[in-house]
This record gives C-alpha cells, structure tokens and sequence, in this order.
C-alpha cells in the first residue's frame, strides 16, 4: 500500500507545485523552480497543490458542461488549515479562488482560472449524537443520512435534496430544498445548521452561529462561496421515520392539478409534496408525489389524505432510507448508461409567489417543446412553507399573503454529450428570456443553481434591500475579492 501523500508525490513530483510566480501570474512547478528565480514559496500544507493537466482539467467545468476554464492549481486540503493558508496566499497575490463541492451547479459557479478548492477530500463525521451532528463540509448528504439512520434510534436531517450525492457544503451554500425530505414542516437546509466553521477571504478561521458573529453566518449561508468557504457545519438531527408511502397522481390539465396539489400541502398527515410536469406532447403531464412517513404498527390514514382528490393513486411503500436514495438510483443509472456528467444541463430555476404560480405555468407549458426539457431531464415543483425559511438567503418572492411558496425548475438535459455550444447559447438565451418575463409579470425570483445569464445589476436587483448588508460582508470578509467569482456578483460589468 502506499499512502494518498506518497501516491500523489511519486505520480506528480515533477509537476508539483513550489511557489507562484507573481510577475508571469502563474504557479511553478519543482522542475521549472532551478530556472526561475522570482517567485514566492507555497507553504506548507497538510494535504496537497496539483497542477498537472489531469487535475486541472478534472476540475473545468461542472454538471452544467457549459462553462469550461481551467484553473492554474487544485488544492486538496488536508485541513481547515490549509484552506486558510492558501486564501491568504491567492489573497495576497490576487488570485481568484473557487469551492468546489459536487459542482452540480450548471453554469460555472464553482470554477475558476485560478485555484480550485476540492472539498471532497473533507468528508468526515467529525461527531454524531442523539440531536446534532458536526461533519466537514465535504461529505454528501447520502453518507451523513445513512450515518444517522444507524443509530439507535434512528436519526435523519430534517431537510435532504432530491439528490443526496451533492455536499453539505456546496448545498448550504445555494440554500438547500427538501427535494425528498422537508419543506411543508420544516424550511431549507440553511434554516437546520446550528454552528459553521468558515474560512473568510482574509484567510481567518472562524465559527459562526446565529448568536456568534451573525454577520458571517447570514452571509455564509445561502451565500454562493462569496464570503468564505465553509468548512464545517453542525446540522439538527430529527428522529427517523421507519417507511414511507408515496402517492403518485397523475393529471393533463392545469386547473385540476393545481386545486389537488393545494389540497395535499395543506393537509394533516402529509409529510412531503413535490410535482414533476412535461412538455405537451400533445398535453401536458402533471404527476403528484405526495409523501406520509410513519412507524409501523401505526399507518398512514389513507383515506383522508386522499379524500377529496380528482384522481386515483399509484401506492409505492418503502423502507425510509430507499425512499430517501430514489433519485441516487436514478442518477447512478443514467451516470452508467448515458454518460450523464457529460450531457449539457442548462437548468432554469425560479421561485415563484403562490399567487402567480397557477397562471404563470399556464402560459409557460404550451410554449415548451419536449426538447426544452429533454429525455433525461425533468420539469420540477417544489412548494415550501414560508414562514419555516427564516435565513436572509436564498432570496425567495414578495410575501403575497399566502403560507406557500413553490421553487419550478426546468431542469433541461441534452440529449448526447457536450460540450454543444450552439444548443447552449440557444438556451441561455431562453433562460435569459424566460427569466425576464417571469421576475416582470409573475414576480419570480432566482434559484441560482441553474444557468441563467445575469449581469452585476441583475445581481443587485436580485438582492434588493439585502444588497447593502451582503455588499458590506463581501467587503468586510474578502476584501480581496479573490473567492468564488463564477456568478459574478461582484464583477464591474
Ligand atoms: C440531480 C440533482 C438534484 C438536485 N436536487 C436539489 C434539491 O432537491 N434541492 C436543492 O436545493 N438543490 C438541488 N439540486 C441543486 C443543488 O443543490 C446545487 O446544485 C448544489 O449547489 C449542489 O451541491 P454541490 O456540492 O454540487 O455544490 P457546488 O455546485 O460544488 O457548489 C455550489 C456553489 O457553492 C460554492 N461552494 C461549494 N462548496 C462550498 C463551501 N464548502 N463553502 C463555500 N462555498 C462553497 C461553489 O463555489 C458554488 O458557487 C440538485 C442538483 C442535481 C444535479
């Protein structure tokens, strides 16, 4: 066997990062420090710094496949430390710095032409009990969900994602919708973290909470990479349900749908509601996933969850934790059979009010061909309580008078690999547009997972009047301005 250090030595010694050369503005390798003289030491570090071709270009776009740029080095942290250390390094040499979580995101969030922080080598449990746990930022929700499933009793986060492959950190991030697990009962993911670690752009490293400097932990949480890079999080722990059973309804038309859908977000006994829908083709399809978790013996009361709806349902009854992994499976397939990490994904995601989500999907359906969503893809709706998001970020719609809130993606997939520019300026542009006609007539606003071309002064409406509070903690914790440029917010347009 040899250790992780030692392979990564021997494979890349050559290519091995010693310094950057601040005049050239690139790093220096070992083989070119003898004959170049100017250039600052790397420090030490606990884990390591690539800059071989392999590594970069792992590294140069994320699962949208529509933002390629290499960057000039990857870190693999070790340790908190190291990330600290190399944030002071780029800072001082004004290199900009990205996280890279899953890189789900779509449209370049997390890649950089500078250094690119992996923080899947960060993936520990660092302590789980009966009501919190505190793990690094690296760790995919599935590894924590199954970790707390084991323990006796029986453990979940009260928030999991659709897809469970994504990491803790890169989801805190964007904000975090119960895509399986929560929203009707308990909020984002943002709203169920007690304590960060965060490295800011100063490279200082700190713990924040909603009582220990609340500036960095508003800023931090749903705050797109742009303060600090987090590198731990306690997360609430809740007991876990033993099963699951889920009730698919399937509908053509929009009114009946929608009067069903309300129906089950609002009634006792249901758990958790999500809907898919699709291009007409020649009608559209509206299909119901309506959730009631319980412990055995005790059942769910069908009968009143389903009482009053227009249509009959497909049962499916699962043990909880293969209820949770669903769309893993999903994914895992389509990664073996249609090279999925390859197939260009420009995503369109929006909040809308409860008010204007009826009439808005009314006028958008006919205008889509099944191409805008495509074999793999899928259009999506998640509707969330409001007043159980209580956390600045993400920035969700107007309060229009109702208690819900729904997030609508059209989550696009080509249908061979990419990189296909001409398919993705096409739907950039109708993002672009979409994206401008929902805001000015429905009063949408942005997830920013998806791929929607925004300039600095879309940025700033987006924030409205939190924009002077996360402006002052950009200027206050990456003065800089070196982190995670891929939406730039921050750019001089
Ligand atoms: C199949 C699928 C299903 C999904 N389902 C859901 C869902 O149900 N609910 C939902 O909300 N989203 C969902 N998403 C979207 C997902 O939440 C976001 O894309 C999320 O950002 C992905 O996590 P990641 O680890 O890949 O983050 P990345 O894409 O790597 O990072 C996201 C952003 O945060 C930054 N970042 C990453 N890690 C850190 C860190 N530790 N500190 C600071 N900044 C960081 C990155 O630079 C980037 O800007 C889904 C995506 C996919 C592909």
């Amino acid at each position: 066997m040899i250790s992780r250090r030692g392979f990564l030595g021997a494979a890349a010694s050559a290519a091995a990062v010693v310094g950057f050369d601040p005049f050239g503005h690139r790093w220096v390798t070992e083989a070119e420090a003898a004959t170049r003289p100017s250039f600052s030491d790397v420090p030490p570090l606990d884990g390591e710094l690539a800059v071989d071709p392999a590594a970069r270009q792992a590294v140069a776009t994320d699962l949208g496949n529509i933002v390629h740029r290499q960057p000039r080095a990857v870190l693999r942290p070790g340790s908190a430390r190291d990330i600290a250390t190399m944030i002071r390094f780029c800072s001082a040499h004004g290199i900009p710095v990205s996280t890279r979580g899953q890189a789900h995101t779509t449209y370049g969030q997390g890649v950089s032409g500078g250094l690119v922080i992996e923080m899947r080598h960060l993936r520990r449990i660092r302590s789980l009990d009966g009501r919190y746990a505190e793990v690094d930022a690296g760790i995919h929700w599935k590894d924590l969900a199954t970790a707390a499933y084991e323990q006796s009793p029986r453990l979940t986060p009260p928030v999991l994602t659709g897809y469970t492959g994504l990491t803790v950190g890169g989801t805190l991030s964007v904000g975090g919708i119960g895509g399986i697990v929560g929203g009707l009962r308990t909020g984002l993911q943002v709203d169920h973290v007690r304590e960060l670690e965060v490295v800011t752009g100063t490279g200082s490293i700190r713990r924040c909470s909603r009582q220990q400097q609340p500036d960095l932990f508003d800023a931090v949480l749903g705050g797109l990479g742009q303060c600090g890079v987090i590198t731990k999080a306690v997360i609430e722990l809740v007991p876990a349900p033993e099963r699951a059973r889920n009730f698919v309804l399937q509908y053509s038309e929009n009114a009946p749908f929608f009067r069903d859908l309300r129906l089950l977000i609002d009634r006792a006994g249901v758990d958790h509601v999500y809907a898919e829908f699709t291009a007409p083709d020649p009608t559209p399809v509206y299909r119901i996933h309506a959730t009631a978790f319980y412990d055995p013996p005790a059942t769910p009361d069908d009968a009143a969850i389903l009482a009053g709806l227009t249509t009959e349902p497909v049962v499916e009854d699962t043990p909880y934790l293969d209820y949770v992994l669903t769309i893993d499976r999903l994914i895992d397939m389509l990664r073996e059979t249609e090279n999925w990490d390859r197939l260009v994904k420009p995503w369109y995601d929006v909040w809308l009010p409860d008010s204007t989500i009826e009439e808005y999907l009314a006028e958008l359906l006919p205008t889509l061909t099944p191409r805008d969503i495509g074999t793999y893809g899928a259009g999506l709706i998640y509707p969330q309580r409001r007043d159980l998001a209580t956390r600045p970020a993400p920035r969700r719609p107007e309060p229009d008078g109702s208690p819900f809130v729904y997030v609508v993606d059209i989550n696009t997939v080509s249908s061979t690999p990419g990189p296909d520019p001409e398919f993705s300026a096409e739907m950039l542009e109708r993002n672009k547009r979409l994206y401008a006609h929902a805001r000015q007539s429905y009063g949408a606003v942005l997830y920013p997972i998806g791929s929607v071309p925004f300039t600095a002064r879309d940025w700033h409406d987006h924030y409205g009047d939190a924009w002077p509070a996360f402006h002052a903690a950009k200027r206050r914790y990456d003065p800089a301005g070196v982190l995670t440029p891929g939406p730039g917010i921050f750019r001089q347009d």
